[in-house]
């Protein structure tokens, strides 16, 4: 399918992208993973692309005041290759290793991914359970939103028009997290995501692919504080789908979507549990 027209334009800084940004029915080009898609089938339709794409400052992975910051173009293959990341955040390449394919993870960007808040995407369920901070910048200046504030509805973030995800930065954790995902079988996204991070007597999970939206599953976490057993946690991860409203769709119902829940948490905090 064909494309209906746009203009392309290439921002050199963050600030150059809002300005062209502004009133322009203008979207920003990361790794055209899932814009052009949409645009191809008639979804999107913008009149201007803004590839942020050689932006270096949006690019890499580094250590800044005792946390992890990945510039919000730094691709999936990237992060699922970091030595840093695996030695200081190790569910970051766990996560990356689960998304799409090869192409797919060298081509596609954490940032796109997280701005564009697909409800199946990985990166979410991550985000969430490491409690991350994300940066927004435009011609105005910066802000910070934190995770939990991030993902507002289906495809919908805290991201203000003119404004760029330029990094995500998380706190570096030891070894006891885990991934675990349940993929639909022609696209690879998550039909259920669940990421676990223990760390000393607290616990943070994380739903993604459930939901209108990825969420905490604060009932396990609070049922699980300060005593992380396997008893404890069979019995937790049964309320992993409790207070939320799970989707329905070709895919899979809401019932069967709330199971994976239940059975991926299970298995997330066994598997973080042990490591
Ligand atoms: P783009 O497609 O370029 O942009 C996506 C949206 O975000 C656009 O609206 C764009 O304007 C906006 N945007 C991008 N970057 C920024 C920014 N820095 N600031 C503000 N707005 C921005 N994803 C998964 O999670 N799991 C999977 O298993 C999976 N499988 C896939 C399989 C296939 C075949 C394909 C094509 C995609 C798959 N994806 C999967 C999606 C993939 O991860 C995409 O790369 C990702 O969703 C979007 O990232 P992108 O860099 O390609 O963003």
């Amino acid at each position: 399918m064909i494309t209906a027209p746009f203009e392309y334009r290439r921002a050199a800084s963050v600030q150059e992208a809002s300005r062209l940004l502004a009133g322009n029915n203008a979207r920003v080009l990361a790794g055209g993973h899932s814009l052009l898609p949409a645009m191809k089938l008639g979804l999107a339709q913008p009149a201007l692309l803004v590839d942020i794409g050689r932006i270096p400052d949006l690019r890499g992975i580094r250590e800044e005041n005792g946390k992890l910051v990945i510039g919000a173009m730094t691709t999936h293959y990237e992060i699922e290759s970091s030595e840093l990341l695996r030695r200081s955040s190790p569910l970051l390449p766990e996560v990356a290793a689960r998304i799409g394919d090869l192409q797919v993870r060298n081509r596609g960007t954490i940032g796109g991914s997280l701005a564009h808040a697909d409800p199946a995407a990985d990166w979410p369920a991550a985000i969430l359970a490491l409690d991350a901070e994300l940066e927004l910048g435009s011609a105005d200046g910066r802000r910070t939103v934190p995770a939990s504030e991030f993902f507002l509805d289906l495809f919908q973030t805290a991201i203000r028009p003119g404004e760029i995800l330029s990094a995500i930065r998380v706190g570096p954790t030891g070894p006891k997290v885990a991934y675990e995902k349940f993929a639909q079988k022609a696209s690879g996204f998550a039909l259920c995501g669940v990421a676990a991070v223990i760390e000393g007597a607290g616990v943070r999970v994380a739903v993604t692919g459930v939901a209108a939206k990825p969420y905490r599953a604060a009932r396990v976490e609070s049922a699980l504080r300060g005593k992380v057993t396997p008893d404890a946690i069979g019995r937790a991860a049964e309320q992993a789908a409790d207070g939320v409203e799970p989707l329905t769709d070709l895919h899979g119902s809401a019932e069967y979507r709330a199971h994976l829940a239940r059975v991926l948490t299970r298995r997330a905090l066994e598997r973080a549990r042990s490591a």
